[in-house]
Order: structure tokens, then C-alpha cells, then sequence
């Protein structure tokens, strides 16, 4: 998981066609938006999962700094 350095917003590379960056907004009073978990080994976990309808249609979750294809 990369920090883009806004604390609101996540970013990180298209694990499947690494072709464009995804982003997920983490303020609770946006649309869509996910949370983040960071657990006590230095990884993180986003929920829900991450679906990007345009591009190449990736759909994912992260969960402890992997992806788990759906
Ligand atoms: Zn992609």
C-alpha cells in the first residue's frame, strides 16, 4: 500500500493491468468511499473491496498489504 500523502484519499498502482492509479477516498462523508485498517505488522486492509468499472475492470481486495482477486 503507497501513501500519496493525503491522509483523505489512498493511491495505489493497478495491481492487474499497472497501467493507471487507483484511488480511494477515505473521508466517511464522501461517496464512494472505503476504510483503511493499519494492522500491527505495518500492513493495511481497505474495505470494501475495489472495483473500477472503467479501465481495465479491476476488482480486488486488499487485506493485509495483499491482493486477493475476487
Ligand atoms: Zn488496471
Amino acid at each position: 500500500m503507497e501513501e500519496d500523502g493525503f491522509e483523505e484519499q489512498a493511491a495505489m498502482l493497478c495491481p492487474r493491468c499497472h497501467d493507471h492509479i487507483l484511488h480511494m477516498n477515505l473521508l466517511p462523508d464522501e461517496r464512494p468511499c472505503w476504510k483503511i485498517t493499519c494492522h500491527d505488522d505495518g500492513t493495511a486492509s481497505l474495505h470494501p473491496s475495489v472495483w473500477r468499472k472503467k479501465d481495465c475492470g479491476v476488482h480486488f481486495w486488499l487485506r493485509r498489504g495483499r491482493v486477493h482477486w475476487t
